[in-house]
């Protein structure tokens, strides 16, 4: 028996990084996954690896930050596969790194309505499905979150809104449901250049070097810590935020 056998999983941002890792071990585990992205020729050929490894998938196109999509998404789900278990909230955006007083008011609403808005518009809409079903609803955050640095003070305000609202939404879903936040650490993906200035091997090495266990996180760590909170074998979790980041922000705090 697989982990997620008989579960349904909508999963956003899973066209890259580490939403593509969770829908390709959600489907290994038995998921019927749908995989939701802005980026459709990305979000489709995730479907494409799923089936070629005998998964069950579908697309579908949502710009997470629109209530229309987020809507969309859910409702595409429950007519696809009949139901909804699990809800992962992974899209995100970094923020133009700057000082406050170089950035423009509408960077706030375009960062804060992906990486923020998002997860109160996706839990608003699945949140019934969810109680229905005993089901399990993940956010994303981020070690900025914790410890937030300058020029990326904006994305670290909307991370530590998400694990905010993940205790909030934990009480609104109890006793049916559940909600939980992971905040990652530096994770190989496509994001990981944008928030340093010409990145490269070397700084890549340094990045991992500033971390207890000397390596960046992959991708499919946070997609192993997703799978375990969409898991039964979590069912008594909820309303926490867990920290998989290879010891970044500890050994931040030694220095
Ligand atoms: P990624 O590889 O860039 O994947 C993010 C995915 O979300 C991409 O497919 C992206 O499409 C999509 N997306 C962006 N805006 C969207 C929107 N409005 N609606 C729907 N989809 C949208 O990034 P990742 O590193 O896997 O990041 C996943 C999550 O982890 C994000 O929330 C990020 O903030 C967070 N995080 C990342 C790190 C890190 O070091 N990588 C650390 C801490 C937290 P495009 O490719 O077309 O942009």
């Amino acid at each position: 028996m697989a982990r997620l056998d008989n579960k349904v999983a909508l999963i956003t941002g899973a066209g890259s990084g580490m939403g593509r890792a969770a829908s390709l071990l959600f489907a290994q585990e038995g998921a019927k996954v749908v995989v939701a992205d802005f980026n459709e020729e990305n979000g489709k050929k995730v479907v494409e690896e799923i089936k070629a490894q005998g998964g069950q998938a579908a697309f579908v196109f949502a710009d997470v930050s629109k209530a229309e999509y987020c809507k969309g998404a859910v409702d595409f789900t429950i007519e696809t596969y009949g139901k909804i278990d699990v809800v992962f909230c992974c899209a995100g955006i970094a923020q133009k790194a700057g000082m406050i007083w170089e950035l423009d008011e509408s960077e706030f609403d375009k960062v804060m309505a992906v990486n923020t808005k998002s997860s109160w518009l996706m839990a608003k809409y699945s949140a019934l499905e969810l109680k229905k079903n005993h089901g399990s609803l993940i956010l994303i955050g981020s070690t900025a979150a914790i410890r937030p640095r300058a020029t990326q003070g904006l994305y670290g305000a909307c991370k530590a809104a998400n694990n905010n609202l993940a205790i909030g939404l934990a009480a609104e879903l109890a006793p049916e449901a559940r909600c939980n936040c992971i905040n990652p650490g530096p994770t190989a993906t496509p994001m990981l250049p944008t928030f340093v200035q010409a990145y490269n091997d070397q700084v890549a090495d340094e990045i991992a070097g500033g971390t207890l266990l000397k390596r960046l996180v992959d991708p499919m760590d946070i997609a192993n810590a997703a799978l375990f909170f969409a898991s039964d074998e979590s069912r008594s979790i909820t309303g926490v935020s867990i920290l998989v980041d290879a010891g970044a922000d500890k050994a931040r705090g030694k220095n």
